[in-house]
């Protein structure tokens, strides 16, 4: 990918965030779109940078460090998208800024305790399992409540909403029925203090679907980057 290819994906990408939030009747200023760098090159993050992304995830706990040892300088706000494992919970707590995926109490209290105290509160969505995943991560609906709660007491975390990954659908409506469900979950659990504002759904083949059911971070590897290079 040259460093223009990269800029004018990232163009599209936008383009379809936008056009996506005006058939949802929402401003576009609402999604943050995260570029999913994983098995990218160094390169192609500073090609996007170049033409003006921030925001990157990486889900590889040691690839990720490697790329934010190299970008170090950079005005980038890191996020973990991957499995969490516990003896990786130490290093993303110290090198990222937000964790998708987040279900297990387990990690959550690890990464608590090991956030830098120097550190901002690490921010969090919680990662729901609406759709028979391909990953089979994140928590089960019935479970959702418990965890929040237990999370929400834990001060080096801030949880900012639900996150999910779906199987893949045929159509939009297939796609948006998870999305919704997470939707109608983050309604019914939202509370004045902790508002779940963010909702974490939508890849590069379910953006759109993402944006009509919500979505204030979509997720985009694919489209911003062509097809992952290196495995
Ligand atoms: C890889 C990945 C993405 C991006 O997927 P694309 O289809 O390449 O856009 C989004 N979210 C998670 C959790 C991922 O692992």
């Amino acid at each position: 990918m040259t460093d223009a290819s990269v800029a004018s994906r990232l163009e599209q990408v936008l383009e379809r965030i936008r056009s996506a939030a005006a058939r949802a009747g929402r401003s576009p200023e609402e999604i943050t779109l995260i570029a999913v760098s994983k098995k990218q090159p160094v390169d192609a993050i500073r090609a996007a940078y170049g033409a003006g992304q921030r925001v990157f995830g990486e889900s590889y706990v040691q690839e990720g460090l490697d790329k934010i040892a190299a970008l170090r300088g950079l005005d980038i706000e890191w996020h973990f998208i991957g499995r969490i494992q516990s003896n990786k919970t130490r290093q993303i707590a110290a090198s990222f800024a937000w964790v998708h995926g987040l279900s297990d109490l387990g990690h959550a209290r690890r990464l608590n305790d090991q956030r830098p105290p120097e550190a901002p509160p690490l921010k969090v969505c919680l990662q729901v399992n609406l759709s028979g995943e391909r990953s089979k991560a994140g928590v089960d609906p019935a479970d959702l409540a418990d965890l929040l709660a237990a999370c929400s007491v834990l001060p080096r975390l801030e949880v900012r909403g639900l996150m999910t990954l779906p199987a893949p659908a045929e159509d939009e409506a297939g796609q948006r029925k998870p999305l919704a469900s997470l939707r109608r979950l983050r309604d019914q659990l939202a509370t004045a203090a902790h508002p779940l504002s963010c909702l974490s759904m939508g890849m590069s083949g379910d953006l759109e679907a993402a944006i009509l059911e919500g979505a204030t971070q979509v997720r985009i590897g694919t489209a911003v980057f062509g097809p992952r290079p290196y495995n």
